[in-house]
């Protein structure tokens, strides 16, 4: 099934107005009184659909959460009320349906969730105890949904098929038509004494604790399955799973090139000039850098095996730090004629035009920039 949000053009966290407006522009381009094509029809019929769920707080949150119909769904119904059940069965349309009566207990929808990890997360891998609101088990009736010590009775109207048979007559003849059962909702069976505490549904809503491994080298967007840890199906049918989504929060310092880690050492022009050994922080403490008497702008000094844990395992990327040379801008009377005596001395040459730097120095500031 289409994603709701991509049927409307809005993005995930689009606010009640943008998804009204959204709707209404492609309300009005797909109407089926201005555009009779039927794959404008069905178009139509899709994104009324979506605008439905997502216009509706609590029914957005249980789709966001991977219910209805979500593309995280495991295709049943969500947990709300016994008649959406009933019409995504039967598709609404009573169609005919032969056959045994369906089960009252379906597997749970799975859930999406998702989480933000700071870069030190990804670098090392971590842990997380994830809270996720959820259906578990009735402890009441262990998901039976009947009161303890009372059990399902056969439905009286369809014996206990789930279906009825209807003779309707047309211009055929008399054509038989087999439609769910009303009164068991295709069961079979009723349940004369409904479970107090879930409503008959043998699983109520909760708060649960999940706890994760996230592995290291994780990326924006990446989808961990837990399998089994979404919500518990009704009548106490099989969980379905939880998915993970990763958000990697922006780094004030390093960002990051496959399982490099990029950043920046500003030397100050004495030191580029005499070398010096700099303590940088990095993520895993402070490491000690030798910068060479001479370093230019542009250069990169790598440090080993400091980068981002393989998220399929193996070394560890690298540290990557571009120089950038600082010039002083602040300089008293003093300083500025020890500088003039300096160039005097050097004969430093006056500028002149080189090829323009387009090196890996130029992509690391961009990539800081940006
Ligand atoms: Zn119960
Ligand atoms: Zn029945």
């Amino acid at each position: 099934m289409a994603d709701h949000y991509e049927v409307l053009g809005v993005s995930r966290d689009a606010s009640p107005e943008e998804i009204k407006k959204a709707y209404r522009r492609l309300a009005r381009e797909l109407h089926p009184d201005v555009n009779p094509g039927e794959d404008a029809s069905e178009r139509f019929k899709l994104v009324t659909h979506a605008y439905d769920v997502l216009s509706d707080p609590e029914q957005r949150q249980r789709y966001d959460m991977g219910g209805d119909g979500s593309p995280f769904g495991a295709g049943g119904a969500g947990f709300g009320g016994f008649g959406d059940i009933f019409e995504t069965f039967f598709g609404g349309g009573g169609g005919a349906r032969a056959g045994r009566p369906r089960s009252r207990r379906e597997r749970g929808q799975d859930a999406l969730v998702r989480v933000t990890l700071d870069l030190k997360d990804v670098v090392f891998g971590t842990h997380r105890d994830i809270e996720v609101d959820t259906a578990v088990l009735c402890e009441t009736c262990d998901g039976s949904c009947c009161q303890p010590g009372t059990q399902p009775v056969t439905c009286d109207i369809c014996h206990g098929a789930g279906h009825v048979q209807r003779t309707v007559r047309s211009l055929l003849g008399n054509v038989v038509t087999s439609q769910p059962c009303t009164t068991c909702q295709g069961y079979g069976t009723t349940i004369p004494y409904p479970c107090a505490t879930c409503q008959g549904q043998g699983r109520v809503r909760a708060r649960r604790t999940v706890s994760v491994d996230i592995p290291g080298g994780v990326e924006t967007g990446l989808r961990l399955q837990l399998p089994g840890s979404g919500e518990v199906g009704p009548a106490g049918g099989p969980h379905g799973d939880l998915y993970l989504e990763v958000t990697v929060a922006h780094d004030e310092i390093f960002s990051r090139e496959g399982d490099d880690l990029l950043a920046t050492l500003e030397v100050s022009m004495p030191d580029a000039i005499l070398g010096s050994t700099a303590t940088i922080t990095s993520l895993d403490g402070d490491v000690d850098l030798e910068v060479r008497a001479g370093v230019q702008s542009g250069d990169v000094l790598t440090i080993k095996g400091r980068g981002i844990t393989p998220l399929r395992g193996g070394n560890r990327g690298d540290l990557r730090v571009g120089v950038q040379v600082v010039t002083p801008t602040k300089l008293g009377p003093r300083e500025r004629a020890l500088i003039e005596d300096f160039a005097k001395k050097t004969k430093a040459p006056a500028p002149q035009l080189a090829q323009f730097h387009q090196g890996l120095f130029s992509k690391l500031r961009d990539r800081l920039r940006g």
